[in-house]
């Protein structure tokens, strides 16, 4: 990635101190080292939510043809001029069209085709009476509800004037041949697939989502569900960045409880490789954690460790495995998370083309009193009320607290500049579910 290893500056009485980065330096270079992926043809149903990379025109009309919008009757304007129920137009039924129709019956004067909703108009018909301004075939001269069963020769009543066009769909009146219906940037929602198909586009070029996959390590791990013995937890980390990763667009593989064990950890991996863009790992990259993480990453010689300026979050990991970009995020379910937000998200973004790669920020006021450790950006989590613009924070700083993790929508942002934010001070906000 970007090379830089873990460099180290002086003071002049207590000797090396390790370099710390800030989050806006991390994130810029963790950035500067993936681009969006390749654009590539998928099946429909398989680009649903990318963005599409081509204008997509219109090779014909839609509809394709006149058709009927009512189930009714094809006929000549002419032939119902002055109709009502007394006196109705009584027209010679030639033919029933059934939607699909090839073959189409000629409608001449006198005359009227059976059509059904979404049939194409025949040869001589003008307009369509519905079922409902005819007796339906029936010869009771009432009003019908439904049309009755072709019979040869029969007759059909039309107890009212039917309008030059009325009824029908015409060619083209949704797209035109050789219109754009769909830009460059659109992503793919339910209605933009169904029109793709509907003007008969069978594959479409899309940005593709990338392939995430989520990695947690740590021999205490034990997969929900599974019996827990003392001193194993569940691991809660790989669902959290899985979910994560899919919120933000990607296909996410969950690869669940790695153990500290190098040759395990180096296995998984190499077998992980050949189905991901991305490598997202939990855990043993803190200062004093079992150092199999960082050992194996080491091993493929491109992989940075860096303290950030932040809290929770501090210890991370990024570089490149087997051509595969990496990061490595702190096991601690908060920490992780929010690392994640930080900086997964904005690379996940980033690979899928979207412009929107980061969370949104707001303002809002704190009504409490806040604290945070000199030179580190705080991340608390908190409840953000749109409606006062008021920002409450949600638990405590630890960042083992699932439990306020999920009732938070927001984090809270301290600069690291500041020590102690007086309540009903304004804050800074990232919005965790827009
Ligand atoms: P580590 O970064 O590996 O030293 O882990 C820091 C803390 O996070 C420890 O208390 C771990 O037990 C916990 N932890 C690590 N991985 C996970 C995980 N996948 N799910 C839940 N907690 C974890
Ligand atoms: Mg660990």
């Amino acid at each position: 990635m970007t090379g830089s290893t873990q460099s180290s500056c002086c003071t002049e009485d207590e000797g090396p101190v390790p370099r710390m980065w800030t989050v806006g330096e991390h994130l810029a270079d963790v950035l500067a080292a993936v681009a969006p992926l390749p654009a590539i043809e998928l099946q429909l149903l398989d680009a649903q939510g990318c963005r599409l990379d081509e204008d997509v025109v219109a090779t014909g009309d839609l509809p394709p043809f006149d058709n009927s919008s009512m189930d009714g009757y094809a006929l000549r304007t002419a032939d119902t001029t002055g109709a009502d129920e007394r006196y109705p137009s009584v027209l010679t039924v030639v033919g029933d069209i059934a939607a699909g129709a090839g073959e189409l019956p000629k409608v001449g004067p006198g005359q009227a085709a059976r059509i059904m909703t979404g049939a194409p108009m025949p040869p001589g018909a003008e307009a369509v009476a519905p079922v409902e301004w005819t007796d339906g075939g029936t010869g009771s001269g009432k009003a019908a509800d439904s049309m009755g069963a072709p019979v040869e020769g029969e007759e059909v009543r039309v107890l009212r004037p039917v309008a030059q066009g009325a009824h029908i769909r015409r060619r083209g009146s949704d797209i035109t041949a050789g219109a754009e219906v769909l830009g460059a940037g659109t992503v793919l929602g339910p209605a933009q697939l169904g029109l793709l198909a509907a003007i008969g586009r069978g594959t479409v070029r899309v940005r593709p989502r990338p392939r995430v996959v989520v990695l947690s390590t740590g021999s205490e791990l034990v997969q929900p569900g599974d019996p827990i013995g003392p001193g194993q937890i569940s691991d809660s980390n790989s669902f959290t960045l899985t979910a994560a990763a899919r919120d933000a667009g990607a296909i996410a593989y969950r690869v669940g409880g790695v153990p500290d064990d190098a040759a395990v950890l180096r296995a998984v991996l190499e077998d992980q490789l050949g189905r991901a863009d991305l490598i997202v790992t939990s855990g043993g990259v803190s200062v004093g954690a079992y150092d199999v993480v960082k050992e194996v990453f080491d091993s493929y010689g491109n992989v940075d460790f860096r303290r950030l300026r932040m809290q929770p979050g501090k210890p991370q990991g990024f570089g490149r495995i087997g051509g595969v970009p990496l990061l490595a995020l702190p096991g601690n379910p908060v920490s992780s998370y929010i690392s994640f937000e930080l900086f997964v998200r904005p690379v996940i973004r980033t690979m899928l083309g979207a412009p929107d790669i980061h969370r949104p920020v707001v303002r809002a006021v704190c009504r409490a009193a806040l604290r945070s450790p000199a030179g580190r950006r705080q991340f608390l989590r908190g409840w953000y009320s749109s409606s006062d613009g008021e920002v409450t924070p949600i638990g405590g700083e630890g960042s083992h607290l699932v439990g306020a993790l999920a009732k938070a929508n927001c984090l809270i942002v301290v600069p690291e500049d500041e020590t102690d934010v007086a309540a009903d001070s304004t804050v800074d906000v990232v919005l965790l579910t827009a």
